[in-house]
């Protein structure tokens, strides 16, 4: 919801505020960067202004723009405005214009901040308030509606910002996901299995601003090209929150070493795969310079994720595993996966068999597992990963 004639956003972020002045700067101008990537990838035309603790996007769509800056890792949140003059009649005709196109019945609230210097402005940001609260009534009472305040939870929320030179009016703080912009920390190796969770558990990674090396360990007949063709698609769309980064999915073909733990190694075979998985990652990692790895792993999701076997698995590589999920209900994970956008790829039928044995070991014990496994497991994965296929995202 936008005012009319609304030129520009208001962008906000929020941690870098608290870094020292040296590195903030260069966060500002890496989100401002990004910022201008997604803007470039949506095809809208904008001029960024970079302000202290904010970026103002100049623009004819600032509808659109807002949703790009929405999308940006690093963004706290985005505000559609009109820019006005700052003095009281200017902001109460832009008040009341906001008011006749938009309300539409229910209680309403002016919520105005005044920044600068106090004598920047002849009035208080509680005048602004007052007086931009009468003017608002006054637009409501025209539409033929009885207005209502309601400064606790207002139906319809006015903003004001007044700046020293000019003020802006908005209706709405448009939700950004937060966190640091995508490329002020080191890359990290995402396994993504093209499910529910790993898309989710590498976009958590990247709104903490590591770019992700996906990587998707083919499973020959337990996997196929379905399976694959998921993957791809959930990493494209990770790719639409990265337009500044190239992405390849890095597919690593695993059917053989599948087939031999599958016929080897009875209830402990999953074990020994995540083993695989994570030392065919380590390799990925080294080659590309990434320093981790994320997996979409919570504990007891999955007969492989109790907390017992996790501890099986976690030693397979001296990388920092990441799992941003650990801890997260599934519901709360599909939720997050239809806010992303990756769900309705996750959830295509594939038709694929399960690795899985009927009755999975869940309380296993490394040295069980590393006596039960192929001498050779770790060096296929290395030789796997150095035969993997990259395939460009393209977006
Ligand atoms: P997801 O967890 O992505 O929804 P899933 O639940 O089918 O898929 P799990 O069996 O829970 O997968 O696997 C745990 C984690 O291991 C996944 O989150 C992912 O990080 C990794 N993983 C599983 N299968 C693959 C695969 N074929 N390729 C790459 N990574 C995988
Ligand atoms: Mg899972």
């Amino acid at each position: 919801m936008q005012p009319p004639e609304a030129g520009v956003v208001l962008v906000r972020h929020g941690e870098l505020g608290v870094k020292s002045e040296q590195v903030r700067r260069k966060m500002e101008g890496r989100l401002a960067e990004n910022l201008r990537a997604m803007l470039d990838s949506r095809g809208l035309s904008a001029d960024i202004e970079r302000r202290r603790n904010r970026l103002f996007v100049h623009t004819d769509d600032a509808d659109a723009a807002a949703d790009a800056a929405a999308d940006t890792f690093g963004v706290v949140s985005a505000s559609p405005a009109v820019t006005v003059e700052p003095t009281l009649d200017a902001i109460e005709t832009a008040l009341a214009a906001a008011a006749e196109s938009h309300h539409d019945g229910g209680s309403f609230a002016v919520d105005a901040t005044r920044a600068g210097p106090s004598d920047a402005h002849p009035f208080a940001s509680t005048d602004i308030e007052s007086e931009g609260g009468a003017a608002v009534w006054a637009a409501i009472e025209s539409l033929g509606h009885e207005p209502e305040v309601d400064l606790d939870d207002p139906e319809f929320r006015l903003f004001v910002e007044c700046r020293r030179e000019a003020a802006y009016v908005f209706l709405e703080k448009r939700a950004g996901p937060g966190g640091l912009p995508l490329g002020t920390q080191r890359p990290v190796v995402a396994l993504i299995s093209g499910g529910i969770d790993s898309p989710v558990a590498a976009w958590k990674l990247m709104a903490r601003g590591c770019p992700v090396v996906p990587v998707y360990v083919d499973l020959g007949d337990y996997g196929g090209p379905d399976h694959r063709a998921r993957a791809r698609a959930t990493v494209e769309t990770l790719a639409g929150y990265a337009p500044g980064e190239a992405m390849a999915l890095h597919v690593v073909d695993a059917g053989a070493v599948v087939a031999d733990l599958e016929t080897g190694m009875g209830d402990l075979r999953m074990l020994a795969l995540r083993r695989y998985m994570l030392a065919t990652a380590e390799a990925v990692a080294e080659s590309e310079g990434a320093v981790g790895v994320v997996t979409g792993e919570a504990i007891g999701q999955k007969s492989s994720q109790t907390s017992a076997n996790l501890a099986v698995t976690d030693p397979a590589t001296s990388l920092p595993v990441h799992r941003p999920l650990v801890a997260t209900d599934k519901s709360e994970i599909t939720q997050l996966a239809r806010h992303i956008g990756t769900f309705e790829d996750a959830t295509v039928d594939t038709g694929c068999n399960r690795v899985a044995p009927e009755l999975p070991e869940t309380n296993a014990d490394i040295e069980t597992v590393r006596a039960a496994e192929p001498d050779d497991l770790f060096e296929r994965a290395r030789a796997c990963a150095a035969e993997r296929s990259v395939v460009p995202i393209e977006r």
